[in-house]
């Protein structure tokens, strides 16, 4: 049953601070119905799972809040696959998983719910796991245009229907459906150590080209804002050469304190961020992000970070800082054109989160440009995009969008006119 209430409780304060015109908590027959003739004003209609985007909730929209009445969680044993329902988020499913000695290549927070596994989902062991979407192997779900779907991952004798709206899903899907359940592959529980240390600029260019030639099991983060922190992951068990681990230490510089904690999986890993003095301050913030994907950067590294050295000292304020992931390895053993995620080759995926004091649109104003000049440099060596986080309020949703989906983008776009005819969902 609906609810005329104005807002939902999220982790994003953006969404967090919109007036809604009212929340769904369940694909009743109701909603079905609203669905199938098109009926809801304003679109599009929403969909939160774990909250943390900026477009889980918008001022004057419905919003489908799936985490009261999707919180099934059940693991088979024998198949090792387990049954998540959209309601649950990451950190759910890696306590339920450790039970079983199990675990799943979530990202560098738990906080993220099933946006994070349906929009690609690249995890710090995505090098030797693959992404989230790439264990994905049946979807449940409602199209936008009302009717309910179960599909499994289609094989090579699958018709070529099962296997575009299985690409459009895997990466595509909140443009098409809305998806209440996912049944997923697991991988065993793995021993993690994480190294951390703070960085000069100079350091970092060098520990970028060194990561690119770093085995699978290990994976390079970096978040620049104040100072810059590195945070690399190393997947113990499959870590087989022991010279590489001292290959790794001469890699930093010799005399860096390096923290190093070993832990026994994803579900402890300690928090990947820096202190954002913003979150201190009584003022509330709001803030956006847009994730980048391109190839490895060389010798190019060293132009990038002094080009974005004179940025990084115009930042409109602490909030706003420049991230970067490590892909490669099994994320790019998949083909480009069997899942909506095509950057296959992609080592780098940074993000760019911008942000400014609630309510105040010239500083928003500022802090979206400044996104948008950071873009810019990144451009040349990240073309691709990471639709993690949608903005189809903001002036440049039509350019990430095809940046996401480049030459599948046509394609895409004629399977959400046929599985959400009304323009429900939002736009692509
Ligand atoms: C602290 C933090 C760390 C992160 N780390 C990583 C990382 O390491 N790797 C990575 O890849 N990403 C990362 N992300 C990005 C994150 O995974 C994406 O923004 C993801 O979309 C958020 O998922 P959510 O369930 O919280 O989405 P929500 O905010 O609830 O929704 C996000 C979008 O997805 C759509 N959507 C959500 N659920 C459904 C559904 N069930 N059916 C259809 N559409 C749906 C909604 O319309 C919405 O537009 C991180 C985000 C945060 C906040």
């Amino acid at each position: 049953m609906e609810k005329i209430h104005s807002h939902i409780s999220v982790h994003n304060s953006l969404a967090q601070d919109c007036i809604l015109s009212g929340v769904f908590e369940e694909v009743n027959d109701e909603l079905k119905e609203l669905l199938r003739t098109g009926q809801i004003a304003p679109k599009p209609l929403l969909v939160c799972s774990g909250g943390t985007s900026s477009r889980c909730a918008a001022n004057g929209h419905w919003t489908l809040d799936l985490r009261n009445s999707y919180q099934q969680i059940n693991f088979d044993p024998v198949s090792k696959t387990i049954e998540f329902g959209a309601g649950n988020n990451m950190r759910s499913l890696l306590k339920n998983l450790a039970e079983f000695d199990r675990s799943f290549p979530t990202g560098l927070s738990t906080l993220p719910g099933i946006g994070y596994i349906i929009t690609g989902g690249i995890s710090p062991l995505s090098r030797s796991q693959g992404l989230a979407i790439d264990q994905v192997i049946e979807m449940q779900g409602i199209w936008g245009n009302g009717e309910a779907f179960k599909i499994c991952k289609p094989n090579k004798s699958s018709s070529p229907e099962d296997q575009l709206i299985w690409r459009g899903l895997c990466g595509g899907a909140p443009f098409l459906g809305i998806i209440t359940s996912l049944k997923l592959n697991t991988q065993p529980i793995n021993s993690i150590e994480v190294w951390q240390t703070s960085l000069e600029k100079d350091e970092l260019i060098e520990l970028i080209q060194h990561a690119e030639n770093w085995p699978n099991n290990i994976s390079l983060q970096w978040i620049w804002g104040e100072k810059i922190k590195v945070f690399v992951v190393i997947a113990i068990d499959i870590y087989k050469n022991k010279k590489s681990l001292e290959q790794l230490k001469k890699d930093f510089q010799e005399n860096k304190s390096i923290e190093i904690s070993r832990i026994p999986g994803l579900h402890k890993m300690p928090d990947f961020r820096i202190e954002n003095p913003c979150k201190q301050n009584h003022n509330k913030f709001h803030s956006e992000v847009i994730s980048l994907l391109g190839p490895a950067w060389g010798l190019n590294s060293h132009h990038l970070i002094k080009s974005l050295t004179n940025l990084m000292s115009k930042r409109p304020n602490e909030g706003c800082f420049i991230a970067a992931q490590q892909l490669g390895g099994m994320s790019s053993q998949i083909s480009r054109t069997s899942t909506s995620f095509i950057h296959r080759q992609a080592i780098w995926k940074p993000w760019i989160t911008t942000s400014w004091e609630a309510g105040d649109q010239k500083a928003r104003e500022q802090s979206l440009k400044w996104l948008e000049e950071v873009w810019m440099i990144f451009t040349p060596l990240c073309p691709g995009v990471h639709l993690a986080q949608m903005h189809q309020h903001l002036a440049w949703h039509q350019e990430e969008t095809r940046r996401a989906f480049e030459e599948w983008l046509p394609d895409l776009q004629k399977l959400k006119s046929r599985y959400d005819p009304h323009g429900i969902l939002p736009r692509l």
